[in-house]
Parts: structure tokens; sequence; C-alpha cells
């Protein structure tokens, strides 16, 4: 194992927390449907534009004490949290993935979800925007895959010895793992030299996630276009069996935080409560650790 360099580790936490903090550009304006660059980050309650100094993720917020500096108003926690977020889960990704194509895959993926978590937790929407650029993003990295893998020996190794990293680790998780968990068909796509492998593993989980939640939508009403897009975009990234774990997880954690919520008063039971945070969830847990978890089952299911 190469010793973690502090220097690397903290360049890695500064770029997550900034792409974090593009995330939550997204989160504020994309429901809004006002452009992600025009016009510079600004202060929504005295509109004065925001200074270099200003924006550096949560240290900014930090210094400032959660106040704009002009008009003192608060700021919302909600800003360095997700700054902090992305920021530990790309170093929790680099530990695991080493600076691969996976790497960036789940980058994106997770970030995308916790768009969507927050998104729909304060609109109660999904937009399509984000759901549609998931899936584009699932076809890019089928096609990039393909043309590095010409050169594993070149860009990527180079990638993989990158000096925060474990190279083991990376070269491990750089190898297809599909026949791990179900093999064939059912496995994850990942980004692998088997591009038509990749390709009907991510449309058969695309296909499943979306239609277990179009059967829903249609038999309970309770749930919105926006939930089936968003579980058949999941479905992409995770192939069929992880498709069925994420769904499991989503189930679950719903039902746990809808009682919850009923028991406790907060919400009656026609109220409306957003699903997508809940499919996010699933979809988060299972790409991360779903082969563990499934392994780990059908060793206790058959002695
Ligand atoms: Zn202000």
């Amino acid at each position: 194992m190469v010793n973690p360099d502090p220097f690397w580790l903290c360049v890695i936490f500064i770029v997550g927390a900034s792409v974090g903090s593009f995330v939550n550009v997204v989160i504020l304006r994309l429901p809004r449907g006002e452009s992600l660059a025009n016009p510079p980050s600004h202060c929504p309650v005295c509109g004065k534009t925001l200074s270099f100094f200003d924006m550096i993720p949560v240290l900014s917020y930090v210094a400032l004490r959660g106040k704009c500096r002009h008009c003192g108003c608060r700021i919302s926690p909600m800003y360095p949290l997700v700054e902090s977020f992305m920021g530990i889960l790309f170093l929790y990704l680099g530990y695991r993935y080493g600076l691969t194509l996976l790497f960036f895959r789940q980058a994106v993926l997770l970030g995308l979800l916790l768009a969507v978590t927050v998104i729909d937790i304060r609109e109660m929407l999904i937009p399509d925007e984000l759901v549609l650029s998931g899936a584009v993003f699932w076809v890019s990295f089928l096609a990039l895959s393909k043309v590095l893998s010409a050169w594993v020996q070149g860009p990527l190794k180079l990638l993989c010895e990158f000096p925060v990293f474990t190279k083991a680790a990376a070269e491990a998780t750089f190898h297809a793992t599909t026949d791990r968990v179900g093999a064939g068909l059912l496995g994850p796509p990942t980004c692998s030299e088997d591009l038509i492998g990749d390709l009907a593993r991510g449309l058969l989980g695309g296909a499943l996630g979306f239609l277990v939640f179009l059967a829903i939508s249609l038999v309970t009403r309770g749930m919105g276009g926006g939930d089936v897009k968003l579980a058949g975009m999941c479905g992409l990234y995770l192939g069929p069996a992880l498709t069925i774990l994420a769904v499991f997880i989503a189930f679950v954690s719903g039902g746990v935080v809808a009682a919850l919520l009923l028991l406790s008063g907060k919400a009656r039971a026609k109220s409306h409560i957003p699903y997508g945070p809940f499919i996010a969830l699933g979809a988060a847990i299972s790409s991360l650790w779903g082969e563990q978890i499934i392994l780990w089952y059908l060793a206790r299911l058959l002695p």
C-alpha cells in the first residue's frame, strides 16, 4: 500500500468539495429553470454577487459563521453539508477505485443522486434534466471505457499509480467484477473491456427498474413519473441483480421513514412523501456495496 500523501488527500477533498459546490448550484437553480452558469453566484436575499473568498467550499461558510457578508442573512447549512459530503465521498471513491474510470462513473452517479435527493425533498419534483444527463453519462462512460481499454497499459495505468491511492485496489476493481455476482447478464456493468456485455447488463437493469416502478405507480398512484424514470436511470448503472437490491432497500427505507412520520404525527396517511430520496439511497448503497451484500446474503441462504 502506498502511504497516502496528505497533500494529495487535501487536493482530492478540495476537488470533491468544489464539485459539491456545483451540485449546490444545480439544486438551487435547476428546479427554477435558471441557467447554471449565469448570473454568477449571489446571495438569494440581498442579491449581491459573491466574491471568490465567499465561495471557497466549506471554509467560507465557517469563516462567515453561516451569514451573508453583505446583509447578514443566514446561509443555509445545506451548502457546506453538500460540499463536505462530496469531498469525503471523493476520498472514499479514490480509496475504493483508485483514479480509474470507475471512480469518475461513481462520482457522477452519486453526485446526481445527491442532487435528486435534495431537490425532491425541497421541491417535491425530480427534474428530467438530471435523469437524462445520468443516462447520457452512462453511455459516455461505456464508450470511453472501450476507447481507453485499447491503452490500458498507457494512460489508465498511470492513473492507477496516482500517489494517493493503493495501486492494487485500483487494479482489482478496474478489471471486470461481473463474474462475482450473477455470472453473465445479472451482474453490474462495470467499465470493462466487454462493451456489449456492459451494454446488455445496463439496459436490462434499466428496464427492470423502470418497469417495477411503473407497475407500482399504476397500482398505488402514489408515485410520480419522475420516480419511475429515476429508477430506470439507476438501473442502467446497476444491472439486474443490483437493481433488485436497490428496489428492496428503497422499499424498506421508504416504509420505515413513512411509518415514523405517521407515528410522530408529522405526516398523515394521505400526505405525499417524496420517494426519490429512497430510490437514490437504494441505488447508492447498491452501487457501492451491493455485491458484498448479495454475496453475504447468498452465503447465509445456501449452507
Ligand atoms: Zn445577502
